[in-house]
């Protein structure tokens, strides 16, 4: 049977860390992480996000701000808040909660935030840091990845890792992130010809598709670590990943449940970013 990997122990491991430093930078410079998250119209998982996001704020010592604002929200309106955040020295991260409504083109709100306050890693010039292995911060979900196999003492170098998604948020900087520690990478998308083939290669299993069991026991090499980034909600409202975790645990080594495996660092490595962010406009004062 594999062994679980807890993301709620691993989020508050690293959570503490966070809270720990925070003090210190407190005590040292006066300075308190702050965090704005907007989210537009009245989505109810994101709803639960924000939520999420506002009591890690809390647990981590950090000031925040959350803006709830209607559906009908024009992008200008978007945009000038915005701008007032990225003038506001108090805050260090601004998060758009995504999906936004249709009227809003979701890459002029990421190119819209400074890239020194983009604590998602999304915009255009963090994304071209994470190319090059120069960043200072990364993509959450992705960080959080790799936080969890950084705990579990599990080493990628040399590894065959698959990612079974392209997304711009997980697929993408996740591939990137498993080659920086010397990972060979597959990526796979829905035109990849027998995706069963080359997921049972995989040393290290990742999904990012969103669609329950998609990740059947018989696509899985034994012996794998199995690593499950999808959330998706079952008739019956429960949540469950991509992969079919029943079945996966008896094959796999390690195995991430949903939810407790990716969901918590996800918000951990957000909160993350926003200390780096303030810790990093300290310096650049001093
Ligand atoms: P997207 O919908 O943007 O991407 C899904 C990817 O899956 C696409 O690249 C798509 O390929 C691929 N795909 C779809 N069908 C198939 C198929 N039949 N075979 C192979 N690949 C396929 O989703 P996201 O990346 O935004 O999110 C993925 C999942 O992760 C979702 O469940 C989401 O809720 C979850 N998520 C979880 C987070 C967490 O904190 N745990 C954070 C962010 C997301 P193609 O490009 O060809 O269409």
């Amino acid at each position: 049977m594999a062994q679980i990997i807890d993301g709620k122990e691993v989020s508050v491991f690293i959570k503490d860390k966070i809270k720990a430093r925070t003090a210190q930078l407190k005590e040292k410079s006066g300075l308190v992480p702050g965090l704005a998250v907007i989210l537009v119209g009245s989505d109810s998982a994101s709803q639960i996000y924000v939520r999420n996001k506002k009591q890690a704020c809390e647990y981590c010592g950090f000031y925040s701000e959350s803006y709830e604002l209607p559906a009908d929200t024009t992008q200008d309106q978007l945009l000038e808040l915005i701008d007032a955040l990225n003038k506001n020295d108090s805050i260090d991260g601004i998060l758009v909660q995504m999906p936004l409504p249709k009227q809003i083109d979701p890459q002029a709100v990421t190119e819209a935030i400074l890239p020194e306050k983009d604590v998602d890693a999304f915009n255009f010039v963090n994304v071209g840091r994470i190319m090059l292995g120069e960043y200072n911060f990364l993509p959450c979900t992705p960080a959080g990845v790799m936080e969890l196999l950084r705990y579990y003492k599990i080493d990628v170098s040399g590894k065959e890792c698959v990612v079974v998604g392209r997304s711009n948020i997980v697929g993408k900087p996740m591939a990137m992130l498993l080659l920086h520690e010397n990972a060979t990478v597959t990526i796979c998308h829905s035109k990849t010809a027998d995706l069963p083939a080359v997921t049972r290669r995989a040393d290290v299993l990742v999904s990012a598709v969103g669609r329950p069991c998609f990740i059947t026991a018989d696509m899985i090499k034994p012996g794998a670590v199995v690593i499950d980034v999808g959330i998706n909600r079952k008739p019956d409202g429960k949540l469950c990943g991509d992969i079919d975790f029943t079945e996966a645990q008896k094959i796999a080594s390690f195995i991430t449940p949903v939810p407790g495996g990716v969901g918590p660092m996800t918000i951990a490595m957000l909160m993350q970013n926003t200390l780096t962010s303030a810790e990093l406009k300290l310096k650049r004062r001093n």
